[in-house]
């Protein structure tokens, strides 16, 4: 079988992808990874071949460069139509000349998607958040800035959806590429469990593997409780935030371990106390198989792992997505919430910090969540789930045409 794969340059998108393409690269099947020099040496690990799209990425003037670091849904969507455009004559190319049986993209991933339904391939969608569709969107409590974001970029969309449309590319709206339809063939990086409104999603195109999530040995606990506090590797500049962890745990019993990204210079913390560490990148699964706490802020991956390994969460969402998270991680009691107040105040933050180390009905709550997870189908799943997608449609037909939807037929459970 031969299979295109696409993503976004995120960590996030594409740590979960990983070893369901080494399983579909173990069985014999040959994968085509459109992705971002960044993200080679992972997926060439895989045995996948990578296919690298910077050069197709548009430059972009301070101001949208400025947008984009505040994380606005407008630019980001501006931007992904621009890609799709600037991939155009190079996915259509390697479409018409490899014949793939199917196409794998990311959810937020328009130039994937968007290939797809124009070359009437059958595809997948690989959903690293929750299955968005019109109930679980509920959960997405966007804030005022974020809905303004929305509603004043629609003329700047709309331009270039247009534009699109002239490519051949059959796009309505935004919503219509963001949203996961009935009958799309996804998988879902979670449990049915931890999805909200789950029976939304029909069992033949929704198939939820569980987190795909590089297990790591438990360590020993070391002496005292170990609590590890990141925002994850997109808005993770909060040097405000860090110093009220420092200040609120310096004289406890505990240690520190604060992961601070790439875009904060940690000498700005100052010298630190001797039960702190600060670093940019950790190896987050092993440091949290000797956590007793995780201070998160909810990215579908993190809370994800914090469940896995049983490590009850502390959620300081800071996204419309990150408290949707935040909010079903509390609802099946495998975290509690932190007050954005309670995030400034040192002395209110260590209390918070405390009673959540030793909350036996969170600790409970997470080792269900441990087992739940863990009993998902995993990277074996989604990889039958994807072989059946492409035997299911009959392979490439490519006689499709131009902006034709490609439809699937009903996917037998995996
Ligand atoms: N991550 C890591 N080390 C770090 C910070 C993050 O390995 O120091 C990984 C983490 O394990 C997760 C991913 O980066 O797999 C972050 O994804 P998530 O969806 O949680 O958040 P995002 O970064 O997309 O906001």
């Amino acid at each position: 079988m031969r299979v295109l794969w696409f993503c976004i340059p995120a960590y996030g998108h594409t740590n979960p992808t990983i070893e369901v393409v080494r399983e579909l690269v173990r069985r014999g099947h040959e994968v085509r990874y459109y992705s971002f020099e960044e993200f080679r040496e992972r997926i060439e690990q895989t045995g996948a071949e990578f296919v690298a799209c910077d050069a197709y990425l548009p430059a972009i003037d301070a101001r949208e460069e400025q947008r984009l670091r505040k994380v606005s849904t407008t630019e980001m969507s501006v931007q992904s139509f621009r890609i799709v455009a600037a991939l155009d004559p190079i996915i259509s190319a390697d479409i018409a000349a490899r014949r793939p049986d199917v196409l794998v993209t990311d959810s937020a991933c328009f130039w994937g998607k968007l290939s797809a339904l124009k070359h009437g391939l059958p595809w997948v969608c690989s959903t690293t958040t929750f299955a968005f569709n019109r109930y679980s969107a509920k959960y997405m409590k966007n804030s005022a800035a974020e809905i303004a974001d929305m509603v004043l970029g629609l003329p700047r969309m709309n331009r270039e959806i247009r534009k699109l449309r002239a490519l051949g590319y059959n796009v309505k709206s935004l919503l219509d590429i963001v949203q996961n339809k009935p009958d799309d063939n996804t998988i879902v990086y979670t449990s049915r469990t931890f999805q909200p409104c789950a029976e939304t999603f029909g069992e033949s195109h929704y198939c939820f593997v569980g987190p795909s999530v590089r297990d790591v040995a438990p360590r020993e606990k070391g002496g005292r409780p170990l609590v590890y506090a990141s925002l994850g590797t997109v808005i993770n500049d909060r040097p405000g935030f860090y110093r009220a962890l420092i200040e609120a745990l310096c004289e406890e019993d505990v240690d520190l371990l604060i992961s601070c990204g790439k875009a904060f210079d940690a000498a700005q913390l100052g010298e630190l106390p001797q039960n702190v560490r600060v670093e940019q990148y950790v190896d987050q699964m092993d440091v949290l198989s000797c956590a007793s706490l995780f201070v998160t802020h909810c990215g579908m991956n993190s809370a994800s792992e914090g469940m896995w390994m049983g490590v009850p969460e502390l959620l300081f969402p800071l996204t419309g997505e990150q408290r949707a998270v935040a909010r079903r991680v509390s609802e099946v009691g495998a975290g509690v919430l932190l007050d954005e107040a309670v995030a400034r105040e040192p002395a209110r933050l260590r209390v918070a910090i405390l009673d959540a180390l030793a909350d036996e009905g969170l600790a409970a709550g997470s080792a269900r969540m441990r087992e739940d997870l863990r009993a998902c189908s995993g990277p074996t799943g989604a990889a039958d789930f994807i072989e059946q997608v492409a035997r299911g449609a009959g392979g490439y037909r490519g006689d499709s045409p131009l902006g034709t939807q490609g439809t699937v037929p009903p996917v037998p459970r995996a």
